[in-house]
């Protein structure tokens, strides 16, 4: 009796991009467990975070009470955080005062010295209307366009590929496709271990029939279900597929109908892979010339083929160009605009595809309506009631770097944590803490929070009701279950607090109405009405009118370029930015970890999960173990040019020698204190994938 549920919940997954559905099951404000519900991602199944992710929420180190800075305590970057010892550090405050003097002081930094001195980051894991709100408030509150979120650090180099070569950022065809395909390309991601749900979709079409070809620098689980499994080198992306590409146009397998009907710039594409035979890329690359032509030969062929791809191929300096070669294969074979075709980056946060469609990045309006667009500008002022900023904002990096050079000097951080995730951590905490006025708002006292004037307690995911958008575009309805804790507010009613302190009257009542502000903004959800989604529980977008049932396949007659046509871009060989070299000979390799989410603030507080990975460890290939001396469980040490870190050391050979892969979820061991800021310069993302190191025994 104890264990019966007083109240069912239908919602969504608040972990990855699938977007699973899911019931909560709750008694006394308390998640008790949670099943999976016959959505179109999922279709009932979970993984063991969807199934075991959410008592983080009953947590007792959640933020209840407004927090103050108290006077006189230094900021530090470098510290363990003791939840018992936090009011050494800050003292509780009212919403009132804690509000008065976040808003305050952001709105004394505005006026004093110029709008384009504050920025904020947003989160991919709010909702769309949290997102779009946030964004907003920057763009005429603060007065500028310094506005970013996690999207930078993941998926921003495919994104400005998409965009430039067929004029959208999102997905052309939904996960589940891989069981229309004939073939399936997979490469540079983990899906097993960072979308589970949809890698189960990728098993079941294999025993039904579809070839499945894992190209990886490291051996995913998925790799032993591959038809072909191609574990080229490290950072040699461009060579691999530039030389599948070579084979399509040398042998004629191109689709010269689509290339000539549904195209532009195929000449120069065809010219610049002259250069790139598979036998002159195979000691690049490591993969021999045969197996080069055959899994470019199969997949020019046959009937239907789909490219997917994660952080593997976007978080490097040659990002973009990475995704702008997966796109000319998809272009030139015509394996693009049918069911079981096209290009499929797999998103990583829960929303970070609807709080990127939201306009939460520096130089976009929702529905990416480019800041600097007149047209776009004007409308977007009639609709806002202010004058706007026609100059693209900082981007998440690059904002830290203007905090070094004195030129931003306030921020408001939304559930996102810098501190632990933006590359080169030491410096990002650095920056973080000479900021003059620094408010998070967050459910935990996060790394991040640890450096804030002033901490605004926010509500947990199954706390608030939004919309998420997943990796398939698809707008699904979160409810909320539970109440926050203590005096914890939801965020849409905090960032409009905010937003009355810094001098705008938004009195927005319940979610809906953001929502239907939204979607008069965004031609993309315009289909989407709050009463079709409590009906429907999930819609596809783009989805023009109420009975528009939302396009899955996107791209069947046209693109949304100029005169309809997609653009082929070339590509060449450019090298990571810091190359293994006599003092730091070894190559890092980031990522996650099945049981751990980003930055680990809610895992770590999950019983379940964390028990299963309790201790930050480094995977590293029995032979460099050996090489070290180290047996597995010992303690290394990696050091990079700018920092190191200690944690336990594992035999793993699916990374390759050489090359060592850490989770980026341990705060005891921040991975990316040592990680690189070079940026990609097209997507503005950082080169997490690769970078020198050397490591040590203890
Ligand atoms: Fe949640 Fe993703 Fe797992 Fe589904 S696959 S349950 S969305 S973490």
């Amino acid at each position: 009796a104890l264990n019966i549920p007083d109240k069912q919940v239908d919602s969504v997954c608040p972990y990855c991009g699938v977007g699973c559905q899911l019931t909560y099951n709750i008694k006394d404000n308390k998640i008790l467990y949670v099943e999976g519900r016959d959505g179109p991602a999922n279709h009932g199944r979970l993984c063991v975070k969807g199934r075991f992710g959410f008592d983080y929420a009953n947590h007792p180190h959640r933020l209840t009470r407004p927090l103050i800075r108290r006077e006189g305590v230094p900021k530090t970057g470098d510290f363990a955080i003791d939840p018992e010892r936090v009011l050494e550090v800050f003292r509780e405050a009212t919403w009132e005062e804690a509000l008065a003097l976040a808003g305050g002081k952001l709105k004394q930094i505005r006026d004093t010295l110029s709008p384009r001195a504050l920025a904020g980051f947003g989160s991919a894991k709010g909702s769309n209307e949290e997102a779009y709100l946030f964004q907003k408030l920057v763009r005429t509150g603060f007065g500028s366009n310094n506005v970013d979120h996690c999207t930078r650090l993941c998926h921003a180099s495919s994104v400005a590929a998409l965009l430039e070569g067929i004029g959208s950022g999102a997905v052309s065809n939904p996960v589940m496709d891989v069981t229309k395909a004939e073939v399936v390309i997979v490469i540079g991601a983990n899906p097993t271990v960072n979308h589970p749900v949809a890698a189960t979709w990728m098993k079941n079409a294999i025993r039904a029939g579809t070839k499945l070809i894992v190209c990886d620098p490291r051996r995913p689980e998925l790799a032993r279900h591959a038809h072909r499994f191609l574990q080229f080198k490290p950072d040699t992306d461009v060579a691999l597929l530039n030389a599948m590409m070579h084979v399509i146009v040398t042998e004629g397998l191109v689709n010269q109908d689509f290339i000539d009907s549904r195209t532009i710039g195929f000449e120069e594409l065809a010219k610049n892979v002259e250069d790139y035979s598979p036998e002159r890329m195979a000691p690049i690359c490591g993969i021999d010339a045969e197996t080069i032509r055959y899994v470019a030969r199969l997949y020019a062929t046959s009937k239907a083929s789909m490219i997917l791809w994660g952080m593997g191929v976007s978080q490097h300096v040659h990002g973009t160009d990475n995704a702008r070669c997966l796109i000319a294969l998809a272009l030139m074979t015509g394996q693009v605009g049918r069911p079981g075709t096209g290009l499929h980056p797999l998103r990583g946060q829960n929303n970070v595809q609807g709080a990127s469609d939201a306009g939460l990045i520096p130089m976009m309006y929702p529905d990416y309506q480019r800041v600097d667009n007149p047209q776009a500008q004007a409308r977007f002022e009639q609709a806002w009631g202010v004058k706007l900023d026609p100059r693209p904002g900082l981007t998440v990096v690059e904002i830290m770097d203007a905090i070094d050079r004195g030129e931003i000097r306030g921020m408001y951080i939304m559930g996102e944590n810098p501190a632990m995730s933006d590359p080169d951590a030491n410096h990002a905490r650095a920056a973080l803490a000479a900021l003059d006025h620094l408010v998070v708002q967050d459910i935990f006292l996060t790394e991040t929070a640890y450096l804030a004037d002033v901490i605004l307690p926010a509500s947990a995911f199954p706390e608030k009701t939004g919309t998420f958008t997943n990796t398939d575009r698809l707008v699904q309805l979160g409810r909320q279950a539970i109440d926050p804790p203590g005096e914890a507010k939801q965020d849409l009613w905090i960032i409009q607090q905010m937003a009355c302190r810094m001098g705008l009257d938004w009195r927005y009542g319940h979610v809906s109405e953001v929502f239907d502000e939204m979607r008069h903004t965004m031609n993309s959800i315009g289909g989407i009405t709050w009463d079709r989604l409590e009906r429907e529980g999930a819609v596809t977008y783009p989805c023009q009118h109420e009975g528009d049932p939302g396009q899955a396949v996107v791209f069947t007659e046209t693109f949304p370029r100029e005169g309809g046509r997609a653009r082929f871009v070339p590509a060449d060989i450019i090298p990571a930015n810091e190359r293994p070299d006599a003092d730091y000979p070894m190559v890092l390799i980031t990522g996650r970890q099945l049981e751990h989410w980003h930055t680990g603030s809610m895992t770590r507080r999950t019983a379940v999960l964390d028990a299963l990975e309790p201790d930050p460890v480094a995977l590293v290939h029995p032979l460099d173990l050996q090489k070290m001396g180290v047996k597995p469980g010992e303690v290394i040490t990696i050091e990079s040019r700018r920092g190191q870190v200690a944690l336990y050391a594992r035999a793993d050979d699916s990374s390759p020698v050489g090359a060592i892969f850490v989770p980026f979820c341990y705060y005891e061991a921040a991975i990316n204190r040592l990680t690189n800021p070079a940026l990609d310069p097209y997507g503005k993302i950082p080169e997490f994938k690769y970078c020198a190191i050397r490591a040590r025994r203890g």
